[in-house]
C-alpha cells in the first residue's frame, strides 16, 4: 500500500483548482510594501486576509528591537529551554508580559499551535475530559488529541448544551473537566457568550481555558481579550494567545494564577521538545506589546475600520459569517467553484483575501475570508468593498447575495 495514496483527493481538487488557474495555496507575496500593501503577480495588492490586526509589523521601534536582539543574542537559540537553558530575553517578554495580563504566570512559546498542543496537554491527561466548542480551531482539537483525555464536543458557542452534557456525565470518569472556549472565532469572526458559559461553570465547576488567538490585542479596556471585554477575566482560568496576529510577529503563550502553573514547563511535550523562540521574535514580541499598551488608539482604529467593512458588505447585501462588527469579516459562499472564481477574481482585480473550504471550516461552509487591520485606510476598505460588489456584479457570485 503506497502511503501517500491518501492523497490522491487532495491532488485532484489542486489541479482541479489550476486547470482553472487559480493556485490558492501558491500565492506568493513577491514584496511586503506594507501591512496592508504587497506586490501579487506582479500587481500591487491590498492585504484583507493577513490578521494583521494591529498593523504593526513595520512598525520602527518593533524593528529595532529585533534588529538589537539579533546583534546581541544571534540569530537562534538552537534548543529548547529545558535542554539549553533560557535567554534573558525570554524571561523579559514573560514577566513583562504577565503584567500586561494582569495574570500570575505565562510561559511563551515558539508559535500560538504549540502553546495550544502544550497547554492542553498539559492541563489534561488521559482520566480527564476535555469539552470542546464544534467550532474549535485545529491546534486545540490537536491538544486534545496529545493529551489523551476524553472528548466531548458541544454545540458551537451554545452554553446550553454544554450544561446538558456535563449534567448527564458525558464521558466522565470522575477525572478532572477542561472547557475550552475562543475569544474570536477564526472562521467567522464570532465571539463566545462568555457570560453563559461562567455561568454553567458555576454550577458544574470545571476549570476553563480561553483561546484568545484573534481577540488579544483587539478587544477589551486593556486590549486583553474577550474576558476583559466581558469583565470576566478573574472567572478564566487559563488563556492562550498567539504573537502572530496583532502582536505582529511569532510565538504564542500561557498564562494563569495557578500556584502550580510553572510546573507545566515540564508536562507539556510542546515547550520541552522543541526550540525556544529566536531572540528577535522575543524581543519584537515584547517592543509590540509595549505599544499596544501604550496605544490603545490602534483598537479604536481597528473596530472603525470593522465596522466600515462590515456595513459596506452589508449594503451589498452579502450573507456574513456573524451579525455584529468583527474584525473578522467571513462572506459566505454557495460552493467551491463560485468561491474559487470570486477568490480569483478579487485578486486579480487587486486584493487578497482568504479562501476557505471544507473541511477546514465549520458546517462545511464556503468562505472568502477577510481580515480588517487598524493599518488600512478608508479608502482602501472602500475599495475592497467597491471590488466585492464588482466581482459580484460580474456575475462570479450572484449567489452570494441575501435574497
Ligand atoms: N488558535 C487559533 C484560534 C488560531 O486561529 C490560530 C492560528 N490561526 C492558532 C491558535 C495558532 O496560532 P499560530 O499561527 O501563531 O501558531
Amino acid at each position: 500500500m503506497d502511503l501517500l495514496m491518501k492523497l490522491k483527493g487532495i491532488a485532484e481538487r489542486h489541479t482541479r483548482m489550476k486547470a482553472l488557474g487559480v493556485d490558492a495555496i501558491g500565492v506568493t507575496n513577491e514584496r511586503i510594501l506594507s501591512p496592508t500593501r504587497a506586490i501579487i503577480d506582479g500587481r500591487e495588492t491590498i492585504l484583507a486576509g493577513t490578521n494583521n490586526y494591529m498593523g504593526i509589523t513595520f512598525d520602527a521601534e518593533c524593528i529595532a528591537a529585533g534588529k538589537k536582539a539579533l546583534d546581541e543574542f544571534g540569530t537562534g537559540t538552537t534548543g529548547s529551554r529545558i535542554a539549553n537553558g533560557s535567554f534573558a530575553l525570554h524571561a523579559d517578554l514573560e514577566n513583562e508580559f504577565a503584567a500586561f495580563l494582569a495574570r500570575r504566570h505565562c510561559i511563551v512559546f515558539t508559535t500560538g499551535y504549540q502553546a495550544n498542543l502544550g497547554m492542553m496537554s498539559g492541563l489534561a491527561g488521559p482520566r480527564d475530559t476535555i469539552y470542546l466548542d464544534a467550532d474549535s480551531h485545529s491546534s486545540i482539537y490537536d491538544g486534545c488529541t496529545l493529551s489523551g483525555a476524553k472528548l466531548v464536543r458541544f454545540r458551537h458557542n451554545d452554553a446550553a448544551d454544554l450544561d446538558k452534557r456535563l449534567s448527564r456525565g458525558e464521558q466522565d470518569e470522575g477525572g478532572g473537566k477542561l472547557v475550552v472556549l475562543e475569544g474570536i472565532y477564526s472562521m467567522l469572526g464570532d465571539r463566545a457568550p462568555l457570560a453563559d458559559f461562567i455561568e454553567v461553570k458555576k454550577k458544574h465547576g470545571f476549570q476553563l481555558l480561553v483561546d484568545e488567538a484573534h481577540s488579544f490585542g483587539v478587544l477589551g479596556p486593556n486590549g486583553r481579550g474577550l474576558a476583559d471585554e466581558a469583565g470576566l477575566e478573574r472567572e478564566v482560568d487559563f488563556i492562550v494567545g498567539t504573537f502572530s496576529k496583532s502582536v505582529g510577529a511569532i510565538g504564542g503563550f500561557g498564562a494563569g494564577d495557578h500556584p502550580y502553573f510553572e510546573y507545566l514547563r515540564y508536562a507539556m511535550r510542546p515547550y520541552m521538545f522543541t526550540a525556544s523562540s529566536s531572540p528577535a521574535s522575543v524581543a519584537t514580541s515584547l517592543a509590540a506589546i509595549r505599544k499596544l499598551a501604550a496605544e490603545p488608539q490602534r483598537r479604536t482604529r481597528l473596530m472603525e475600520n470593522s465596522a466600515r467593512l462590515f456595513h459596506g458588505f452589508k449594503a451589498l447585501g452579502l450573507d456574513l459569517g456573524c451579525d455584529v462588527v468583527s474584525p473578522v469579516v467571513a462572506v459566505r459562499c454557495p460552493d467551491e467553484p463560485t468561491t474559487i472564481a470570486m477568490w480569483d477574481a478579487l485578486l486579480k482585480a487587486g486584493v487578497y483575501v482568504n479562501i476557505a473550504l471544507p473541511p477546514g471550516t465549520p458546517n462545511k461552509l464556503c468562505l472568502l475570508r477577510c481580515s480588517v487591520s487598524a493599518a488600512h485606510s478608508e479608502a482602501e476598505i472602500d475599495r475592497v468593498i467597491e471590488l466585492f460588489g464588482a466581482v459580484v456584479a460580474e456575475g462570479h457570485g450572484k449567489k452570494v447575495v441575501n435574497g
